[in-house]
C-alpha cells in the first residue's frame, strides 16, 4: 500500500505549536514509509476563516521546511464536490432532509437539559420503515442529516491509543449540509480523505470525538477507513494545556524570538515521540527512525530551557557564513545598520563565530555583538561602578599608551600588549580584564580579550578607554 498523510489545519488563526507537531509527524510519517504527503486548508468556515491566516500557515511552514507533494488544496473550492456526495447519500438514503426550525431544536435542547442528558436530535425526520414522517412544512430550508447507525459501537483502532469505541446511541444524526446547502466540517472531511486517498489521518486528539462520526460517513460512502493516529496534546511548561499565557505558542513567534527552524523540528519531534535517550537528530535521522508506535499516548509538556538548549546547539552546528545572513534582521532590528557586501559578511561571520556559545537565540546574539557595530555604547551600570574606577585609571591610562603605539592590529600582538600592561603595572590579568571589557563592550562578559580588541579596532577601542578614563 501507497502510504499517503495530509496535513488539514483551519485557517483561523496563526499556526500554534501543537499544530506544527502534527504537520512534523505525519510529514515524518510519510517520508518513513516512501509515502506522499498533502497540504489541505479547511476553510469552510467562512466566518473564522481569513486569508492573512492561510498566509501565515503557509509563511509557517515554509519556515520549517515542509514540502508537499500535493496542494494545498482548499475545501471552499470543493464546494460542488461536496454536493455530489450529498445528494449521492441522500439517494442511498444514509442521509435525509430534516426541516425542524430553529425552536424545534431549542426545545429538544431544553428538554433533554431538563432531564439533564446530553442534548440530541431526537429523530423526528429520520426516516425509518413503517414510519409516517410530518409534513413537509412551507418556507423552511432543510438540512441534511447523516443517518448514523442507532444500535452498536462504531470503533476504530487508533495507531497511538489503541482500540477506540463509543456507542452509537452516543451519536447523534449529524447535520452534513446546512439550509443554504453548505456542507459542514465533519462531512467534508471525509470526502477529502476519501478523494485524497488519505491512508493515515494525523492529527490531534481534540478530534476523537469527530473520528467516530467520521467513521461511519467513510462506510456509508462504501469506501475504506483510513488508520487513525491521534497525538496527545502539547501541556505548557507548568503542566496547563498550552496557550498565550505561556507565551509564544504561533510557530512565527518562534521566528521571531531568534529559533532557527532546525531546533524548532527537533524539539519537537521529542514532544510525544523517542528513539531511546536520543535527543539530537537530524531530519534524515528523523525520517530514518520515526515511526507511530513510540508516540506517547500522554501529553507531554513544553520545556523551554531544552528547546534553548537545542537551538543553541543548532546556532553553534550551523555554518557561521549562513548564521551571519540569519542574524541580519535581527541586527536590524535593534538598529543596527548592516550591508550585503563582502567586507560587512567577512566582519559579521567572525563576530559570530566570536560569540556565538555564549548566546542561545539570534536575538541574545544581536544584542551581544551589537557593541561592534555601534559608535556610543551602553555601559552596565554595575560593571561601570565596580571597573571604571580610580583604581582600575592607570590600568586604562597604560593601555591607552601602548594600544595606541601598535602599528598593527592582529590578535597575537594584542594579547602581547595586553600582557605586557599586567607586567608594566605589576597586576594580575583580572585587573586588566575587566576594566578593559566595560570600557570596550560596555560589560564584563566577552570573548578573549585579543578577539574583543580585534573586533573593536583600533579607533573605536581608543576613543572607547578615553571615554571610560575621562568617566572617572
Ligand atoms: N482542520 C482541523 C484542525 O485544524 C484538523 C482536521 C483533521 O486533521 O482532520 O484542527
Amino acid at each position: 500500500m501507497m502510504i499517503k498523510t495530509r496535513f488539514a489545519p483551519s485557517p483561523t488563526g496563526y499556526l500554534h505549536i501543537g499544530g506544527a507537531r502534527t504537520a512534523l509527524f505525519s510529514h515524518l510519517f510519510a517520508l518513513h514509509n516512501k509515502g506522499t504527503t498533502v497540504l489541505r486548508i479547511e476553510d469552510t468556515d467562512l466566518e473564522r476563516s481569513t486569508p492573512e491566516a492561510v498566509e501565515a500557515i503557509m509563511e509557517s511552514l515554509a519556515w520549517l521546511g515542509f514540502d508537499y507533494d500535493e496542494g494545498p488544496y482548499y475545501q471552499t473550492k470543493r464546494f460542488d464536490r461536496y454536493k455530489e456526495v450529498v445528494e449521492e447519500l441522500l439517494e442511498k438514503g444514509h442521509a435525509y432532509y430534516c426541516y425542524c426550525t430553529q425552536e424545534e431544536l431549542a426545545e429538544m435542547r431544553a428538554v433533554a437539559e431538563a432531564k439533564k442528558e446530553k442534548p440530541r436530535y431526537d429523530g423526528t425526520w429520520r426516516p425509518e420503515p413503517g414510519k409516517t414522517l410530518p409534513t413537509i412544512p412551507e418556507g423552511i430550508k432543510p438540512v441534511v442529516r447523516f443517518k448514523n447507525p442507532q444500535m452498536g459501537a462504531t470503533s476504530f483502532s487508533d495507531l497511538v491509543h489503541g482500540n477506540l469505541s463509543v456507542q452509537n446511541s452516543e451519536l447523534d444524526d449529524l447535520i452534513i449540509a446546512r439550509g443554504d446547502g453548505s456542507p459542514t466540517y465533519n462531512f467534508c472531511v471525509v470526502v477529502d480523505d476519501v478523494d485524497m486517498e488519505i491512508t493515515h489521518v494525523i492529527r490531534g486528539d481534540d478530534h476523537i470525538n469527530n473520528t467516530y462520526r467520521q467513521v461511519n460517513i467513510f462506510k456509508a460512502m462504501g469506501k475504506p477507513v483510513p488508520q487513525f493516529a491521534h497525538l496527545a496534546m502539547i501541556l505548557g511548561d507548568d503542566g496547563q494545556k498550552l496557550s498565550k499565557r505561556h507565551g509564544a505558542v504561533g510557530v512565527m513567534e518562534y521566528y521571531d524570538r531568534g529559533f532557527l527552524p532546525e531546533a524548532v523540528i527537533n524539539y519537537l519531534v521529542r514532544l510525544g515521540w523517542s528513539h531511546g535517550d536520543q535527543e539530537i537528530f537530524s531530519w534524515d535521522e528523523m525520517v530514518q527512525f520515526f515511526d507511530l508506535k513510540n508516540v506517547n499516548k500522554s501529553a507531554s509538556a513544553f520545556n523551554t530551557s531544552k528547546l534553548l538548549w537545542l537551538n543553541q546547539h543548532y546556532m553553534i552546528e550551523k555554518n557561521p557564513a549562513e548564521l551571519a545572513q540569519l542574524l541580519k534582521p535581527f541586527l536590524a532590528k535593534i538598529g543596527v545598520a548592516t550591508e550585503d557586501t563582502p567586507a560587512f559578511d567577512n566582519f559579521l561571520t567572525k563576530a559570530v563565530e566570536a560569540h556565538v556559545k555564549r548566546s542561545e537565540t539570534l536575538v541574545e546574539l544581536a544584542e551581544m555583538i551589537k557593541y561592534l557595530f555601534i559608535d556610543e555604547i551602553e555601559m552596565d551600570e554595575s560593571a561601570k561602578a565596580k571597573q571604571i574606577t580610580e583604581a582600575s585609571k592607570p590600568v586604562l591610562e597604560e593601555l591607552v599608551r601602548l594600544l595606541s603605539a601598535l602599528s598593527e592590529w592582529e590578535p597575537e600582538v594584542l594579547d602581547a600588549a595586553v600582557k605586557q600592561v599586567t607586567q608594566n603595572l605589576e597586576v594580575g590579568m583580572g585587573k586588566v580584564g575587566m576594566p578593559l571589557r566595560t570600557a570596550i563592550v560596555g560589560r564584563t562578559n566577552s570573548p578573549n580579550l585579543d578577539e574583543t580588541l580585534y573586533l573593536v579596532g583600533k579607533e573605536r577601542t581608543l576613543e572607547r578607554l578615553e571615554k571610560a578614563i575621562a568617566m572617572i
